[in-house]
């Protein structure tokens, strides 16, 4: 493996950069290809990082090396999958909106922190210091309007998230941060729409005499993506499995070890703030942005609209059902779900028909939550990025780590420390 990306950033020296402009005169003088499939936050802080880490490189050095050239494959039509929102506003009319997938994220590392600063200060990342609740639903079913008091749910404040262990979102729309990130790269091609074949040993062609390895990529369609020097998979890990399942990846039996739970989420509007039910009214003494569901099929009720920046959307409610509870139905009918979280939601909010939502929507998410598997393990330490040097491939993703959005940066740093390590 000698034919180098991009020379270690933090370790460079000038003997460094001289191997590289070596190995191009050596006939490697074209730039390295870089291929990441999935356009989630992985695949772009992934490219992101790579590009910073070549443009670190090019200032520090006296000779040119070659720019990277970075392909993302994106099956769907837009960055930013899990960590994305959900609209309707196209089929109604109705600026209602859902954080459907992550709602918001945290940063504990300085390395992260640092990353964020530039999206902090212009603001379209804001830190979201809302009131936390925790909400057990009166155990009785809703019969009329004089019922409703006795079916008040018992709300007890919990916490106020600060700005010192802040819990960030980004703005107006959670996937306003993917779309900047994309629109940021200089060296990265992001084709939508192209949903890359599984991997199989004869793509792959390790030409010795060039000591050049490469893999060719396809999409379903059987036509070719091109060759590339590095492939990163960045897809959830019951996608990444079948990819590489014929690919012969050293790496192969670790993908399914985190194991990965489904999640529904239930998404409800209301056309003014009057229609909102009183459990959900903030002029009420215990108003609340976050709560924390007991007893319920229900994990966690998020009010959309009360969110920094976010207050031109009609009320809109977006409620996580529990991992456990998705991963028992997760093959259930879509509208009998539905139909069940919509009951546990009437009685956690507590709202009779005059209050009922007049949007309602359910999603399944397949691969949601990362639970790392401690008895495979003797640490119960995330498994990290599964590294094949001898095909130069890296299955990544959030999955490598705690399976949140901070994850997916420091396993998309991880990635890069191996490629300028190559
Ligand atoms: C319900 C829910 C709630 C969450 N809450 C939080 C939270 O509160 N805080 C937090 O930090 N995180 C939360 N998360 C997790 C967070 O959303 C994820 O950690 C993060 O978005 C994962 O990004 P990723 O890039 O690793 O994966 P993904 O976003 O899944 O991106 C992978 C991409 O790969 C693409 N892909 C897959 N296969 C192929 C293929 N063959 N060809 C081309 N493209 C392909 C997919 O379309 C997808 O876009 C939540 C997630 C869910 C689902």
């Amino acid at each position: 493996m000698t034919d180098h990306i991009l020379p270690a950033t933090d370790t460079s020296t000038d003997n460094n950069s001289k191997q590289i402009n070596n190995d191009n005169r050596a006939g490697l003088n074209t730039e390295p290809k870089i291929a990441i499939i999935g356009g989630g936050l992985t695949g772009l802080f992934t490219a992101t990082l790579l590009e910073r880490a070549f443009l670190k490189q090019q200032t520090k050095s006296t000779v040119n090396s070659l720019a990277p050239q970075i392909t993302i494959f994106e099956k769907s039509r837009s960055v930013g999958r899990l960590a994305t929102r959900y609209r309707t506003d196209s089929k109604t009319n109705k600026n209602w909106q859902w954080a459907f997938g992550a709602q918001f994220f945290t940063v504990k590392t300085s390395s992260f922190q640092q990353f964020i600063a530039p999206w902090l200060n212009s603001e379209l990342l804001q830190p979201w210091c809302a009131q936390v609740v925790s909400l057990t639903p009166a155990n009785v079913h809703i019969q009329d309007a004089q019922a409703q008091d006795a079916n008040s749910p018992n709300i007890e404040r919990k916490e106020q998230w600060d700005t010192t262990h802040a819990r960030y979102i980004s703005t107006p729309k959670m996937t306003s941060w993917g779309r900047v990130l994309a629109d940021n790269l200089q060296h990265t091609t992001i084709k939508f729409k192209t949903r890359v074949a599984p991997i199989n040993k004869v793509q792959m062609d390790s030409v010795q005499d060039n000591k050049a390895i490469k893999t060719e990529l396809f999409d379903e369609t059987g036509s070719s993506l091109g060759w590339f020097d590095w492939i990163i998979c960045t897809a959830p890990n019951g996608q990444a499995v079948e990819l590489m399942a014929d690919s012969g990846f050293t790496e192969q039996a670790k993908i399914t070890e985190p194991q990965m739970l489904a999640c529904y989420t239930l998404m409800l509007g209301w056309d003014n703030l009057e229609q909102l039910p009183k459990t959900l009214s903030n002029d009420i003494q215990s108003a609340w942005d976050v709560a924390y569901v007991n007893a319920s099929i229900l994990d966690r009720i998020f009010i959309e609209h009360q969110k920094p920046a976010h207050d031109d959307l009609l009320p809109s409610v977006t409620i996580h059902a529990r991992n456990d509870w998705s991963e028992e139905h997760v093959d259930d009918d879509i509208e009998t779900v539905k139909a069940q979280l919509l009951a546990a939601a009437q009685q956690a909010l507590n709202w009779h028909n005059d209050h009922a939502p007049s949007q309602i929507d359910c999603h399944r998410w397949r691969y949601a939550a990362t639970v790392i598997d401690v008895k495979n393990r003797s640490t119960n330490e995330a498994l990290g990025i599964l590294i094949d040097t001898q095909h130069q491939w890296i299955a990544s993703g959030d999955w490598c780590g705690q399976g949140n959005i901070e994850s997916c940066y420091q396993v998309a740093k991880e990635t890069v420390k191996v490629l300028c390590a190559s």
